[in-house]
């Protein structure tokens, strides 16, 4: 059997790039060493029968309309906007941090102007914002910093704050007003069925054959086709010649509580400097399930492991930029993804960029058969 496409990867970048190719007429295999398609954004029902994604909370959201529409081909959609409160010094605060989060810690009553006036006193001036701690203490100051952002970065990505690129943290906005949204996109909204029921939607035409627990280096000698997209680990696919990529791994432990109906007031709650786990997330604050029991994760990170995190850091960029040169060099190969392009990204930019792949590759096709 002959393909015009092998796509390694069933996740995000591998079914928006299959999706698009078979829609133009082309014939496309896609294979992953999982046993399941969505890569990380799979979902399914635990023993209990609540939703749960096993690779740790996904919540969609995006201020793109295309990338919106585009899925919603393949999905209804449920409105959820995610809630994030922090646990600190005994008390739950509201996490990105807020006017609710500064006059509950320090015992104020300021009004919107004074929280502004409020964070201009305690943020701390940098020249140039080049790293996290940069971003962080000229946005909130050395106090705020300390316990809210420094132990979480510490535990989650085994450095300081001043280890890491200023976008880690400038991830997490700060609001003086009483805005308690983790996001404020335009479109926030969970698949009302699921990630996986969107993603077997995605990859339902009869032009895309699916080989799941599949890794590619075990069939790419026995495949014909014309052009690969690969959405794995660039320094994998090129024998980590230049030395590995470093990422960060996470440990998932998954409890179900059969006689708890809410766990927890907010989707998750972070442990900034309390215990090993970085966050815990209920999923039926996410998916709206109806349960009397309730299903968590609570979220170890990890040194060793599946390669979850790029460690968006200078020197680790100057190494993804030598690998990427060399992908540079060779035809017939795309590499898209958050493996494949090294990138800290979210799902919907992952679909935007799978998108333009996608329509590079069409074209592509369209001037060599003329
Ligand atoms: P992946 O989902 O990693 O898919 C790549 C696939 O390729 C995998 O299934 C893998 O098995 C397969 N593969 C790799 N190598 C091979 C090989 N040699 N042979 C065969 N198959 C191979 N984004 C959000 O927008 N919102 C969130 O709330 C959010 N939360 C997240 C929480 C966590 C804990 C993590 C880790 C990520 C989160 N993300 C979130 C990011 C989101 O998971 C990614 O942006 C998206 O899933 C990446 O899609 P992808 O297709 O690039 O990669
Ligand atoms: N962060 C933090 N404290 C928090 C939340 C986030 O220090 O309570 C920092 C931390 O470095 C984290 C980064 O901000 O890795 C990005 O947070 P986000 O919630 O976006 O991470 P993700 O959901 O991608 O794991």
């Amino acid at each position: 059997m002959k393909y015009d496409f092998l796509i390694v990867g069933a996740g995000f970048a591998g079914a928006v790039c299959a999706e698009r190719l078979a829609a133009s007429g082309k014939r496309v295999l896609v294979v992953d060493k999982r046993n399941h398609i969505g890569g990380n954004a799979y979902d399914r029902h635990d023993e209990n029968g609540v939703l749960i994604h096993p690779y740790g909370p996904h919540i969609f959201h995006t201020n793109s309309k295309r990338i919106f529409e585009y899925l919603s081909a393949f999905t209804d959609w449920r409105f959820y906007e995610h809630r994030v409160k922090a646990y600190v010094d005994g008390g739950l605060y509201p996490i990105p941090i807020n006017r609710t989060t500064i006059n509950r810690l320090y015992g104020l009553d300021l009004n919107e102007q004074a929280t502004v006036a409020f964070l201009e006193s305690v943020r701390e001036a940098r020249g140039t914002v080049s790293t996290s701690e940069d971003a962080v203490l000229s946005s909130v100051g050395r106090d705020l910093c300390e316990k809210f952002f420094r132990g979480y970065t510490r535990k989650q990505w085994g450095l300081d704050l001043s280890e890491l690129s200023a976008g880690v943290a400038a991830r997490i906005p700060t609001r003086s007003n009483d805005d308690d949204r983790y996001f404020t996109d335009t479109y926030q909204f969970m698949p009302a069925q699921g990630y996986t029921a969107m993603f077997e939607r995605m990859l339902g035409s009869p032009d895309i054959e699916v080989r799941l627990s599949t890794d590619y280096n075990e069939v790419k000698a026995s495949i014909e086709c014309g052009h690969l997209v690969y959405t794995g680990r660039i320094d994998a696919y090129f024998g980590y010649r230049f030395g590995k990529l470093p990422y960060r791994s996470l440990d998932f432990q998954h409890q179900h509580l059969s006689d708890v109906e809410r766990f927890q007031t907010t989707g998750t709650v972070n442990y900034p400097n309390d215990h090993e786990y970085t966050r815990i997330t209920e999923f039926k604050h996410l998916t709206g399930q109806q349960h009397q029991g309730t299903s968590i994760v609570r979220e170890y990170p990890r040194a060793e492991g599946e390669p979850y995190y790029p460690i968006p850091r200078k020197e680790n960029e100057a190494l993804f930029l030598r690998y990427n040169a060399l992908a540079e060099t060779v035809a017939d190969i795309t590499f898209v993804g958050r493996l494949a392009q090294y990138r800290y990204y979210n799902m919907d930019q992952v679909v935007g960029a799978s998108l333009k792949a996608a329509e590079g590759l069409i074209q592509g096709a369209a001037i060599s058969e003329c």
